[in-house]
């Protein structure tokens, strides 16, 4: 099964890829974690996307699509992968439709989140996970049980997003509509769109996918 999760930042892609990745044993591809991983690494690509993420403004096809390439042909992507942050520009998506010829693989489904605009800064701003096992929480929404240990793992380091700021989520907003919002049309075309409710709640919103994936699997 090999999926895209589509949606503006903070919508909850990586929350539920993550869940799909645990429970269907497909591979999440993040290619925000993978450009986060270049930077603190300070690759070239990190020197690179480093000051163009912390503006909020997405990377460059080229360097996302080389990223990608390689990635997908790795053993854990064998079961399938879900793509959580990619495709996000109309380049994209036609280097991505390439790829799959290539590969002969299959693009079964992809799923957007539809979240309100208004919802979005605040669910970004106040995020922040688990340095040790990555769990995701949030100041308002999802605080930690004991303030300070992380529920799942006792871990007591956090991070936060350089790029999860209130000035800076309105640029990502914006790159969102502008950049990647085109590309629905494309895979409406295709016939393989579908919709979930991203501001219900995350465990009606992993019902709604795990639905959607019985139907296309
Ligand atoms: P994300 O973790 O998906 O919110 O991505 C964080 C930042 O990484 C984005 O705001 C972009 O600057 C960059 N980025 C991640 N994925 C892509 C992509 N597919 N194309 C271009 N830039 C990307």
């Amino acid at each position: 099964m090999n999926l895209i999760l589509l949606g503006p930042p903070g919508a909850g892609k990586g929350t539920q890829a993550k869940r799909l990745q645990d429970t269907h044993g497909i591979a999440q591809i993040s290619t925000g974690d993978m450009l986060r991983a270049e930077v603190a690494t300070g690759t070239p690509v990190g020197k690179e996307a480093k000051a163009v993420m912390e503006a909020g403004e997405l990377v460059s096809d080229d360097i996302i699509v080389r990223m990608l390439a390689s990635r997908v042909s790795q053993p854990d992507c064998a079961k399938g992968f879900i793509l959580d942050g990619f495709p996000r520009t109309v380049p994209q998506a036609q280097a991505l439709d390439h790829m799959l010829v290539d590969t002969q693989l299959k693009l079964n489904v992809v799923i957007e989140l539809k979240v309100d605009d208004s919802a979005l800064v605040d669910r970004i701003a106040g995020r922040f996970t688990c340095a040790k096992c990555g769990e995701g929480y949030h100041d308002s929404f999802k605080p930690t049980a004991k303030a300070g240990i992380c529920d799942a793992c006792g871990g007591t380091e956090f991070i936060r997003r350089a790029d999860d700021n209130r000035e800076t989520v309105v640029a990502r907003l914006d790159a969102y509509h502008r950049q990647t919002a085109p590309i629905l049309p494309h895979y409406a075309a295709k016939g393989i769109l579908r919709s979930v409710d991203g501001m219900a709640d995350i465990d009606v919103v992993a019902k709604q996918i795990d639905a959607i994936l019985t139907q296309v699997g």
